[in-house]
């Protein structure tokens, strides 16, 4: 008795002459995902992505909850191998459909026979299948039209299967179809957010975090690496490369006006994300920033820091409210971590009264006002880079 997991493309499933580019790729990101966990054959054909254990003792529920957060996959279907036989069909199924059945009321049983050979016809399978079902689960109910069970027998060749636990995948397209892109990740619940929207579309995303050591602490920086780590398990191996910023913060706060202090601090974020994404070969910046938050998220803030970018930002959050974004956050599990109450270098000199109609002029002004080039370039050189990887 064996289980396997049969994975429906999405998207996918709609590309024209790309399609296989894009198979092959969901194909390795599937592989690379249950590495660890034993020897699988993960092979396709039909717009589904087989995986099948090679080795006993794997742990399927872990393979699944793992390839529940691969993109590209829009359903996944648990199915069980058993012995040809209409005894396995009816004793060795119960414990499998016991899960299928969680929660759930009704249910139907199809039957499909490849092998013709099988000497029970398909009506008879659905109704010995259908009656041991009722006499297992007493509170399971047939509805022929709408259940909320269809468990479908198939007999083949060598082996019959039964498919009944249909789970939802995580959607979107194989992350590394969408080119390379660099997430500003702070501390907080929106930027997590962001870098899972972007990899949901196929980008390979990578991080630079700033720190303000000592006004940020050590454990402000493991709990964003373990945001890292989150997401990691939808985007994949990530580089996460820490940005000592306090030196351009003092200087910030010793030269220029206090109410620019905000807009000014991003606009050099940027400015060193746009090197390490050069050097992390990324074509574009990622925030969790969503129009009108706080006081550098306005629109006049956003228009000053795009000023300083020569190449794309996207903000996948921009017309998302608070509550939105957190709903997603919670479904990506990084909600509690993201409201760990830790210093994030944003706050540490935070003007009293931002500007929130800041002038690029004004702006660009302000910021000539000292020289911030030798400090610039110094975070670049003295960034750390690590990798974290999820699993393996
Ligand atoms: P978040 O919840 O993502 O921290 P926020 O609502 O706190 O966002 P801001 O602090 O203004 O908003 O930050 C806006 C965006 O700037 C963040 O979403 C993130 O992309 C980036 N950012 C802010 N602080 C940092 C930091 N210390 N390191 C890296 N990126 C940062
Ligand atoms: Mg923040």
């Amino acid at each position: 008795m064996k289980e396997l997991i049969l994975c429906k493309y999405g998207e996918i499933a709609l590309k024209g002459l790309n399609k296989s580019s894009f198979e092959s790729v969901l194909q390795k990101n599937v592989k690379r995902r249950l590495q660890d966990l034993g020897k699988f054959s993960v092979t396709r054909a039909q717009s589904t992505v087989y995986v099948e254990p090679l080795e006993d003792g794997i742990d399927m529920d872990e393979a699944v909850e793992r390839l529940r957060k691969v993109f590209g996959i829009a359903k996944l279907t648990r199915a069980l191998e058993v012995e040809k036989s209409m005894d396995a069909i009816l004793n060795d199924t119960m414990d499998y459909l016991a899960l299928a059945f969680d929660g759930k009321r009704t249910f139907k049983v199809n039957a499909k026979r490849a092998d013709k050979k099988f000497p029970v016809k398909s009506p008879e399978i659905c109704s010995e299948l259908g009656h041991k079902i009722l006499e297992r689960f007493p509170d399971m109910k047939v509805d022929v039209h709408e259940p909320d069970v269809t468990v479908t027998v198939e007999i083949r060749e060598k082996h019959a299967f039964i498919n009944a636990l249909r789970l939802d995948g995580a959607g979107g397209i194989p992350v590394g179809t969408g080119g390379r892109g660099l997430l500003l990740l702070s501390g907080g619940i929106d930027s997590p957010v962001a870098g899972y929207m972007l990899a949901k579309r196929g980008v390979v995303v990578q991080a630079i975090h700033f720190e303000a050591p000592p006004y940020t602490s050590e454990r402000a920086r493991l709990k964003v690496e373990k945001l890292a780590a989150k997401i990691s398990e939808y985007c994949g191996d990530i580089n996460f490369h820490c940005v000592p910023f306090t030196e351009i913060q003092e200087a910030i706060r010793d030269n220029c006006p206090e109410e620019l202090f905000t807009i000014i601090m991003r606009r050099l974020m940027m400015e060193i994300a746009q090197r390490i994404a050069a050097k992390e070969d990324c074509s574009c910046l990622i925030t969790g920033e969503s129009l009108g938050q706080v006081a550098s998220q306005t629109m006049y803030a956003m228009v000053c820091t795009d000023a300083a970018c020569r190449i794309p930002v996207f903000r996948p959050c921009i017309g998302l409210d608070k509550s939105e974004i957190v709903e997603i956050s919670r479904k990506i599990d990084t909600f509690e971590t993201s409201i760990l109450p830790y210093e994030d270098c944003c706050t540490v000199f935070t003007p009293k009264h931002p500007k929130t109609r800041p002038t690029l002029d004004d702006v660009e002004k302000a910021q000539k006002l000292f020289d911030f080039e030798p400090l610039l370039q110094k975070a670049v050189d003295t960034a750390t880079v690590k990798l974290i990887k999820k699993f393996v």
